[in-house]
């Protein structure tokens, strides 16, 4: 155990309490301030894939052409809102710019880092028994309709072998005895072995619990109005329900981390990427593997407890209204892949807002302008993926340890 330290999170998603479980396992005494509930932001109703195997950045090679020919086709499932907002423009220009072939190498080398981290550390996170969450370790499978797409992806299959990520191709009849559940119109399947599932609410309530025990403190509908700051020291954080002190503050708030941030001058670059998905009962023939749904990018998952179809990603602010041609788009791409698509009843229809960065990379990082504040935001698809690694990094920044991984690539000065 290290001396005490009072430390406030700002942002009760799993980044929130990733950091909370590695700093109070340090001795710190931690405080989490949440607008809302715990885990009721993004890291509720996600699709609970721990995809380690996820190196190839989304801001790569052709991604731009590919999307506007899906839009053109209307097959897209991305749906950007008409908009004079510079700072969206101005993210969407940036994250073209950053689909070359260059980048996307460097991007993978510095995922593949963060991946390989947080694997190690969910290891011995999900041992303990009070983390009940439906956790399996069954790897995944990439399902494709079209054979000319199943053939390409050697390609990507190609660069996932130079990280000793290659999954294995299973020809049609191969993955419909494997996965029965699907429907046998698919062309064929790539099975990775290196990813896991969960079942996030299920997580978030369980680690909660676990947490509290240890001596977390939590303060739930207590929006974060700003900050009291001495020199550049903060001193306090004010809330809708009154001023709390510490000596460290970390602000791990998603989606919202620019509106967060701004008190402060730092203009984080990013974007609420809106996702939905409906959670139902097992169908009568359900899959036993966490499905990606290649040619409609988006995910079924299975899990002893039920069974959630997710998925869309939409730039159109910070809303979290329901749009049910979105969410019927979900029933309609489960129904191209699987024999039982859907279970019932529905017990949730959902949306989410993913902190999305333009390359793709979260923010971990001390605030250039005070001196104890660690930013921890814009995990984009992979925020359940990527909290252990993060907990720990943000947690050695607190201690003013050196991380164990390079943090560069995380850095806020890049933008
Ligand atoms: C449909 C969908 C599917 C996904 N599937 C996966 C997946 O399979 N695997 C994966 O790794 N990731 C997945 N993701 C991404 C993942 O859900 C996010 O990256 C992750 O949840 C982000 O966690 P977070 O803690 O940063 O944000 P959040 O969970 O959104 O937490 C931020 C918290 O900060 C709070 N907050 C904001 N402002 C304030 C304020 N002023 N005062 C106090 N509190 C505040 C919010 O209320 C919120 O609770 C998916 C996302 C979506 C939408």
């Amino acid at each position: 155990m290290e001396s005490n330290k009072n430390v406030i999170i700002i942002g009760g998603g799993v980044i929130g309490l990733a950091c909370a479980h590695y700093l109070i396992e340090k001795g710190a005494s931690v405080r989490i301030i949440e607008k809302d509930g715990i885990g009721d932001g993004a890291s509720h109703g996600n699709c609970g894939l721990l995809y380690f195997s996820d190196v190839i950045p989304l801001c790569s090679p052709g991604a731009v052409t590919h999307e506007i020919h899906r839009t053109l086709c209307g097959t897209s499932p991305l749906y950007i809102k008409p908009t004079l907002d510079t700072k969206r423009l101005s993210w969407l220009l940036k994250f073209a710019a950053k689909c070359r072939s260059r980048p996307m190498h460097q991007a993978a080398k510095d995922k593949y880092e963060i991946l390989a981290y947080s694997t190690d550390l969910f290891e011995q996170l999900l041992d303990l028994e009070t983390l009940g969450c439906d956790f399996e370790k069954k790897g995944i499978l990439t399902v494709f309709k079209n054979e000319k797409n199943l053939d390409k992806f050697t390609e990507t299959n190609n660069f996932l072998r130079t990280y000793n990520l290659g999954y294995t191709r299973l020809e049609k009849n191969q993955v419909l005895e494997m996965e029965p559940s699907l429907a046998p119109s698919i062309a064929g399947a790539w099975h990775s072995t290196f990813d896991w599932h969960l079942r996030p609410e299920l997580l978030m309530a369980s680690w909660r619990k676990h947490l509290v025990q240890k001596g977390l403190i939590i303060e739930e509908h207590s929006k974060m109005l700003d900050f009291e700051i001495s020199g550049s020291t903060i001193t306090h954080v004010n809330t809708v329900k009154g001023k709390f002190a510490a000596d460290a503050f970390i602000m791990a708030t998603g989606a919202w981390a620019p509106r967060t941030a701004k008190q402060l001058g730092l203009n984080l670059p990013v974007q609420p990427g809106k996702g939905y998905s409906i959670t139902m009962e097992r169908p009568e023939v359900c899959p036993e593997f966490p499905c990606v749904l290649y040619e409609k990018n988006m995910v079924v998952t299975p899990w002893t407890s039920g069974y959630r179809l997710g998925g869309t990603m939409e730039f159109s602010g910070y809303s979290t209204t329901l749009n049910y041609k979105r969410l019927s788009k979900l029933i309609n791409g489960a129904t191209q892949y699987m024999r039982d698509p859907t279970g019932t009843p529905v017990i949730e229809e959902w949306a989410g807002l993913r902190p999305m960065t333009y390359d793709d990379m979260p923010i971990i990082d001390q605030s250039p302008t005070q001196n104890n504040l660690v930013i921890a935001t814009g995990h984009g698809m992979l925020g359940l993926t990527l909290a252990t690694g993060t907990g720990k990094i943000v947690t050695d920044m607190v201690y003013n340890q050196t991380p164990e991984i390079n943090i560069h690539p995380f850095r806020i000065s890049r933008f």
